[in-house]
């Protein structure tokens, strides 16, 4: 479930729609008439919010959260922007990596932008 401009539209509704349901008992004299109608608005704010909540949660399950496609993005903008050398074994892009471990580290190479579904790597030039 998407949270775009439409949900928090329809969400807003919903809080004015309950809200105008309420009217009467909120301009009620009687303290306690009040006092019940902002409880029982807290708890249908309450349940509104574990709503959005959980659709929050099932979002992050399918499309990862904030910095996972933050990620994905910026290596499209790589993938996309450089030319980069074509992988030797499957032909998809390649990245420049980093050596982080090992004599090797900090020197750089061409890795597939598959990995680790590909291991294809070859030296800079
Ligand atoms: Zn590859």
């Amino acid at each position: 479930m998407q949270h775009g401009p439409d949900e928090i539209r329809r969400f807003s509704q919903t809080v004015r729609t309950e809200m105008a349901k309420f009217d009467r008992w909120l301009k009620n004299d009687d303290p306690v008439t009040f006092a019940n109608a902002m409880v029982r608005l807290c708890d249908r704010t309450g349940f509104l919010l574990r709503r959005q909540l959980a659709s929050q949660g099932e979002r992050f399950v399918e499309e990862g959260g904030f910095r996972e496609r933050m990620t994905q993005e910026r290596n499209k903008a790589k993938d996309q922007v450089n030319e980069n050398p074509a992988c030797p074994q499957c032909g998809a892009p390649m990245r420049m990596r980093t050596v982080r471990k090992g004599p090797r580290t900090g020197e750089t190479f061409w890795g597939c932008s598959k990995y680790p579904a590909c291991d294809g790597v070859t030296e800079m030039k």
